[in-house]
């Protein structure tokens, strides 16, 4: 998807924190963290959101989870951590490549009612 922004990241057209990739998968710090730690989790795959999902999918959102929790705990989340998945209009997604938020660190819950 050639105007998609987390497409641009994975074919490396535009910069970020990268914290974890593999071929299905990537990891990156969010542009503007609610918390301490606050990354997000993508198939590289481009599915628009999380209402687009099939059973082909099964394998690489299985691997976004897992990675999701590998990284959080080698941030140190190990207080537990919110992950959160927005989806469509109502679920006031913004980024139309389905991606996993990691929130984590102190203060937590503040931050996100702050949204
Ligand atoms: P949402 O679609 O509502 O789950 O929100 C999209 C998230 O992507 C927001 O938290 C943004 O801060 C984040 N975001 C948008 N553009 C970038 C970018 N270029 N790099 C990292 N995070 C981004
Ligand atoms: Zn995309």
């Amino acid at each position: 998807m050639s105007d998609c922004i987390f497409c641009k990241i994975v074919a490396g057209d535009i910069p970020a924190k990268k914290i974890y990739e593999d071929e299905q998968v990537l990891a990156f710090h969010d542009i503007n963290p609610v918390s301490p730690v606050h990354f997000l989790v993508i198939p590289k795959l481009h599915i628009p959101s999380m209402a687009e999902l099939q059973p082909e999918h099964e394998a690489v959102m299985g691997k976004v989870m897992t990675a999701a929790s590998r990284i959080a705990r080698e941030l140190r989340c190990t207080d537990g951590f919110r992950t959160i998945v927005n989806t469509g209009r109502v679920g006031r997604q913004e980024v139309y490549h389905l991606h996993v938020h990691v929130v984590g660190g102190p203060d937590v819950l503040p931050a996100m009612l702050k949204r």
